[in-house]
């Protein structure tokens, strides 16, 4: 047989080129990315055009590749680090961590079981008591997995309370979350084959809290008809104002009521690193599963998601198999194979890049940048109180921050209101100077920051107020 040559290989000296290209285009991006435009546009047909062809037979040299990505993919992409990237829940990301997922994939380390890496699955139990320890949830009982992202978190929780609470038969089940909740949780709902009838979307009060006595009332009415309350998902940290729901009152109810106690903590919950944050979050030890996601604000890269439990032992026993096929690595019950706590089998090593850049930095550099989150977005709030032309639609809370385009003495009616705000947030967008998108509140179109990134300044902000109002007083000659 003729010796093979198809074995995906490059030189020691041609890797190293290669690599060092790459490592210095990262460092020039990291090193340059706060003067970029955030915003990359680019419509089906444009893309088409650039990179649609077949599966090339033949291959081309890499460095032509690489050049080609970097030029046309990596300029086409809209950065979720920049300072000025506001919108949604930004990714700062940080440049320790970046490395470490290149050394994760570059190992191309299996994360799922003991035995195939004892020090990948040790360093995700160790970086998972350190989250456990910060959001008070118990030591020695508590546990956790990493997951993809919060979606995936957040699936993981609801299928544990189901097995928990319901075993096999969940046909009376009724799960509980506010008209804030996030969408990922009602899509997992629908992963998991709940059918409508089972979902409870409680309304939430004038602040976007989960309104306690309508849920009350809910749960008896459930209960009445013969059905099993099962679940609530509270969110700490609401996408649109970064609500938190009445967390210690949410867990009461679910106490006395045996019904398991999610809390969506996503974006908010790494707000619990900061004084201010730690008093509104007051209440998050008591949930029985707790979705954080550190490609948020614990300033991880894609992607990186984490589930926390009070209870270990209920991921495993939703999660475990025992196939033939993996009889000869299950090793003993300390030794965690964390393909028994959660959905993937195959897993890569998330847990690397935490725990570097946590050695790397020190809590306590994660702690300010939080701080420093918090302490902007409420001296955004003043500085808009200010002004004659900006009205603050919600305060900012856990560095989100709504507000709208009103100049005091026009008014405006809330249909112009709507028009001009969506105008603004359009301009801006199209000029990719910021991005910076609306949401709805109360039916009102408002603008909305989420201000997680430490690098961005208050002189970004005032920059990209000024584009704001240059836009808005295009629209009001046309009112
Ligand atoms: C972002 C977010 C999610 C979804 O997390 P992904 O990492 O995007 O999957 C869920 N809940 C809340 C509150 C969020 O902010």
């Amino acid at each position: 047989m003729k010796k093979n040559s198809a074995r995906l290989e490059m030189s020691k000296e041609a890797m190293k080129s290669y690599g060092y290209q790459i490592v210095d285009a990262l460092v020039e991006h990291h090193s340059t990315q706060n003067e970029k435009l955030p915003v990359a546009l680019g419509s089906r047909e444009e893309m088409d055009s650039l990179f649609l062809e077949e599966a090339p037979e033949e291959g081309t040299d890499p460095t032509q590749v690489l050049n080609f990505v970097l030029e046309k993919v990596m300029t086409t992409s809209t950065l979720m680090s920049h300072p000025k990237s506001y919108s949604f829940v930004p990714g700062p990301s940080n440049y320790v961590s970046a490395m470490a997922d290149t050394l994760a994939t570059g190992y191309n380390i299996f994360s799922g079981g003991w035995a195939a890496s004892p020090a990948a699955a040790e360093l995700e139990i160790v970086t998972i008591q350190w989250l456990l320890k910060i959001f008070g949830f118990p030591k020695k009982k508590g546990g956790g997995i990493f997951t993809s992202g919060g979606s995936m978190a957040n699936l993981t929780a609801l299928a544990t309370a189901r097995r928990i609470k319901c075993g096999d038969d969940f046909s009376k089940a009724v799960i509980y979350l506010s008209d804030q909740a996030h969408s990922s949780n009602i899509k997992a709902i629908r992963v998991l084959g709940f059918k409508k009838e089972q979902i409870r979307i409680i309304p939430t009060d004038i602040e976007f809290k989960f309104a306690v006595n309508k849920l009350k009332n809910c749960i008896a009415k459930d209960r009445l008809e013969g059905l099993h309350p099962f679940c609530l998902i509270a969110t700490s940290g609401t996408t649109n104002t970064g609500t938190v729901d009445p967390l210690i009152e949410l867990a009461n109810i679910c106490k006395k009521e045996g019904i398991w106690f999610h809390i969506d903590g996503a974006y908010g919950a790494a707000a619990i690193l900061s004084q201010k944050g730690k008093q509104l979050l007051k209440g998050i030890e008591k949930a029985d599963s707790l979705t954080v996601d550190p490609h948020k604000w614990f300033y991880q890269p894609y992607e990186m998601g984490c589930l926390l439990v009070r209870n270990h032992k209920h991921l495993s026993h939703t999660f475990t198999e025992k196939p033939e096929y993996l009889r000869d690595i299950e090793g003993n019950t300390s030794e965690i194979n964390f393909y028994d706590h959660g959905i993937q089998l195959t897993r890569r090593f998330r847990a690397l890049k935490f725990y570097m850049s946590l050695k790397t930095f020190g809590l306590k550099e994660f702690r300010d940048a939080i701080t420093y989150n918090i302490d902007l977005a409420d001296k955004v709030e003043s500085k808009l109180r200010k002004s004659a032309f900006w009205e603050v639609v919600f305060p900012a809370t856990l560095a989100v921050i709504n507000f709208r385009y009103n100049p005091i003495e026009k008014n405006y009616s809330e249909k112009q209101l709507d028009a001009l705000n969506q105008y603004i947030s359009e301009k801006v967008v199209a000029s990719r100077k910021a991005l910076l998108v609306t949401t709805l509140l109360h039916g009102q179109v408002v603008l909305r920051m989420c201000l997680i990134n430490p690098r961005t300044t208050l002189e970004d902000i005032q920059e990209t107020f000024e584009l704001c109002e240059r836009f808005a007083t295009e629209k009001e000659q046309q009112l």
